[in-house]
């Protein structure tokens, strides 16, 4: 079993240069996801600087299931003119990403399909049946379906215009060809700000300061809790995915209304079947491997099938399901809140971005603005969700899918954990992130330490390989 994206396989990428001095630019963006590169795709004749704390196309991107569709789970936003403005946004997305494609020949394995959404029980047909109104309201051709491939779906609709990718390729294809147009930067980590003369200066790696009269924020999650309060608003979601061989590729991808489910196909040249299974809130199981190993067990029982490569990926779910990107204050940019559908939203949110920079009206950027009222009872329940991770990290210490590999101690009024690797040597490294200071868990399956409240993620030595964390758990030698 491999423990990768499947998007990665095969794929090879330059090192990069890293920032060594001080500089200055006029728009600087942090991430090189494809928020962060599609934003500086629409803005690439101005002066751009574009910097990610790693290597670009390792974030969450190159992790999701590479569909691009406006049939999504999730489609009621509680009102029409959101439905109709938001499923807008997705087609329009869809329709610039293939733009990009075809005008610059880039290899990525697009392919159209058709798309399911399939119902497993009465109330998720009821809800098809009124997303079946919104797709009339907007004129989109659908036909009701009832589809065998489906397993266990008692009602489902399709449509046809809808498309899959290699993320991975896709997003690396356009850090190609923005290298002779901007400047970009990897290994180069932004963890701090400050506004001064009307310019950010965005500390980078300790010891280098970026100025730039602005500043966009496409770190996924935002780097710092100031940008937009987002740990109080949202909450995370996370899924396993796996791919197997299979003998033929069939044209289509689905998803379970309940966002349980979701299933795509792949041809590279060999052909694959790619499940992604239970949507969970992040603290609803702290037991990877037995994640995993239930997965493994529905697609052997489901399609006979046994699990080639599995990643996991996680997701910042808004209160309303709408992503919150835009201006957060006067040349200040944040783009977050996907809610598991960040390839059309990331597209559309640097549309959205860069038209504002560039003084462009854009129709959306009202219903995406990031400081718009949010339903009270959502917030309230993200915050009841993120609270229980807390505690939950809080009093739990050693569980007993460690087994004796992992130990989780106080000493001094310290929390630690120590895992021991096949070697027998001990990697110790502080149990508490520096992000909100929930505990850490650790990932049997990607042996890494994972914030159960935010998502965070460490490797055995306490280095950060994803925020919003910003600094590392390593312990002083
Ligand atoms: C299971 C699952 C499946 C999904 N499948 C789909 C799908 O099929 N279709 C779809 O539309 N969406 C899907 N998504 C959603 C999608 O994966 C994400 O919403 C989207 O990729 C986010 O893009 P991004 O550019 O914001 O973030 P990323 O791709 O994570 O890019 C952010 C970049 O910022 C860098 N960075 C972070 N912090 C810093 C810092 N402090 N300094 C410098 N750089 C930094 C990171 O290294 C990273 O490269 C899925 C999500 C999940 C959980």
């Amino acid at each position: 079993m491999i423990n990768n994206s499947l998007w990665l396989k095969g794929v090879k990428t330059k090192a990069g240069k890293k920032i060594t001095k001080d500089i200055e630019t006029d728009i600087l963006i942090i991430g090189g996801g494809i928020t962060g590169l599609s934003t500086a795709y629409f803005l690439k004749d101005k002066k751009v600087t574009l910097i990610d704390k790693g290597k670009i196309g390792l974030g969450s991107t190159s992790f999701s299931t590479g569909k691009l569709t406006y049939l999504q789970d999730s489609l009621l936003k509680g009102s029409k003119q959101k439905e109709d403005l938001y499923i807008n946004a997705q087609k329009e997305a869809m329709e610039l990403i293939k733009n990009i494609i075809i005008e610059n020949g880039i290899q990525c394995n697009y392919e159209s399909n058709s798309s399911y959404l399939y119902a497993t029980n009465e109330k998720e047909k009821r809800k098809i049946l009124k997303i079946e109104e919104i797709l009339k309201r907007c004129g989109i051709a659908y036909k009701v379906k009832d589809n065998d491939n489906l397993y266990n779906s008692i009602y489902s609709i399709k449509v046809d215009d809808t498309a899959v990718i290699n993320p991975a390729k896709y997003i690396l294809a356009l850090k190609d060809l923005l290298e002779n147009k901007i400047d970009i930067y990897e290994n180069s980590f932004a963890h701090d700000f400050e506004y001064k003369d009307e310019h950010f200066f965005v500390k980078v790696n300790e010891d280098f300061t970026i100025k730039t009269k602005t500043l966009v924020v496409a770190t996924h999650y935002p780097f710092l809790i100031s940008l937009g309060l987002i740990p109080f608003k949202t909450h995370i979601e996370k899924s396993y995915i796996v791919a197997t061989p299979i003998d033929k590729n069939k044209k289509f991808n689905a998803i379970s209304e309940g966002g349980d489910y979701s299933i795509r196909y792949y041809s590279d040249p060999e052909d694959y079947f790619v499940f992604c299974s239970c949507s969970n809130k992040i603290s609803k199981s702290m037991d990877n491997e037995k994640i995993v190993k239930s997965i493994a067990w529905e697609l052997k029982s489901r399609y006979n099938k046994k699990v080639k490569y599995v990643w996991s990926n996680c997701d910042i779910m808004s209160p309303d399901l709408i992503p919150l990107a835009g201006a957060l204050d006067k040349n200040i940019y944040i783009a977050t809140g996907y809610s598991t559908w960040g390839l059309t939203n990331g597209t559309i949110s640097a549309k959205i971005i860069s038209d504002k920079i560039l003084n462009i009206d854009n129709k959306y950027t009202e219903l995406y603005n990031p400081n718009r009222m949010s339903n009270f009872v959502n917030i309230l329940n993200n915050n009841f969700q993120n609270g229980k991770s807390f505690i939950i990290s809080k009093i739990l210490k050693n569980y007993s899918f460690y087994k004796g590999i992992v130990e989780v101690y106080t000493e001094n009024g310290k929390r630690y954990g120590k895992y021991t690797d096949e070697e027998g040597r001990a990697h110790i490294v502080y149990n508490t992130c520096p992000h909100m200071k929930c505990n850490l868990i650790f990932n049997t399956i990607s042996k890494t330490w994972d914030c159960p409240c935010h998502a965070s993620r460490f490797d055995i030595d306490g280095n950060i390989i994803r925020g919003p964390a910003n600094y590392s758990i390593k312990v002083d030698k």
